[in-house]
């Protein structure tokens, strides 16, 4: 799961990137709003946390255009003024939750995680697909009732398989959803961690369409 951070704040951004990192993310920051325009153009991302009070281009702005394009992106605008216009206008322009300056990083992931699977048109928190079922909150798979012992990569890229089921991921796809900017990627991972998560789910779970990706069939 890829998340771009908008924040001007740097101990703010920072502190978010961390926090959102060890929950698993892959997360991408940057500091104003044009920088945020070429995030969204260069890479795929799963959620967008957006500042609105940015510099060279206003987090309003940076939305209205990512709406316009007809981008369903889902985003939740973080606001240091605790006014109602602010909340109000971001809400019109197109975001989907908001926080209000400060908050508790526990808060900001609760919200990502809710809006996510909304995103993935579900009501429930946790997926389930035959007897397996993923829990994005505890980072925890089951199969058969017994958790399954997994890595946080085997985990981002189950979780990816599953949200987008009945769909092929490309290699590529994966990877985005995998690391961000500083991570470097190693090759072959995504082989890597599709042969593991067979191993340890079984083989007919994720097939392979080769030359174009992976899939998980709807059941
Ligand atoms: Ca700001």
């Amino acid at each position: 799961m890829r998340l771009l951070i908008v924040e001007d704040d740097p101990l703010l951004g920072e502190g978010i990137q961390a926090g959102l990192s060890q929950e698993g993310y892959a997360v991408d920051w940057v500091e104003d709003g044009e920088a945020a325009d070429t995030a969204l153009i260069t890479n795929e991302y799963e959620l967008m946390v957006l500042d609105l009070g940015l510099p060279k281009k206003s987090g309003l702005e940076v939305l209205k255009n990512l709406r316009l394009k007809e981008n369903d992106l889902p985003v939740i605008i973080l606001t240091a003024r605790d006014t109602v216009e602010d909340r109000v206008a971001g809400l019109d322009s197109g975001a989907d939750d908001y926080l209000t300056k400060p908050f508790e990083l526990g808060e900001l992931s609760a919200r990502i995680r809710a809006l996510l699977r909304r995103r993935g048109g579900r009501s429930s928190p946790v997926i389930s697909h035959g007897n397996l079922t993923l829990d994005p909150a505890s980072h925890t798979v089951t199969q058969d009732g017994k958790t399954v012992d997994i890595s946080p990569r085997e985990f981002t890229i189950l979780q990816l398989l599953l949200e987008n089921r009945g769909k092929v991921m490309s290699r590529s796809r994966l990877e985005e959803g995998l690391y961000a900017w500083n991570d470097e990627v190693e090759s072959n991972t995504v082989e890597v961690h599709i042969h593991h998560l067979r191993k340890k789910l079984g083989a007919e779970l994720i097939r392979t369409i080769r030359g174009v990706g992976y899939i998980v069939d709807k059941t």
